[in-house]
C-alpha cells in the first residue's frame, strides 16, 4: 500500500501529515535548525534521494 509522505524541503525530515512538515519547514527556514518536537514526528529522512529509516 503506497503511503503519501511529505518532506521537509530544507531539513530533509519526512512525515505523514503535510501539516507537520510545513511547520517543520517553516521552522527551518526561520532558526535554521531542526525542531526536535517535531523530528520526533518524523517516519524517515531523505538524503541523496533515498529514504532512511
Ligand atoms: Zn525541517
Amino acid at each position: 500500500m503506497v503511503q503519501s509522505l511529505f518532506k521537509c524541503e530544507e531539513c530533509g525530515a519526512v512525515y505523514e501529515t503535510l501539516a507537520i512538515a510545513q511547520k517543520c519547514e517553516e521552522h527551518c527556514r526561520k532558526f535554521n535548525a531542526c525542531n526536535m518536537q517535531y523530528l520526533k514526528e518524523s517516519v524517515g529522512r531523505l538524503s541523496n534521494s533515498k529514504l532512511n529509516y
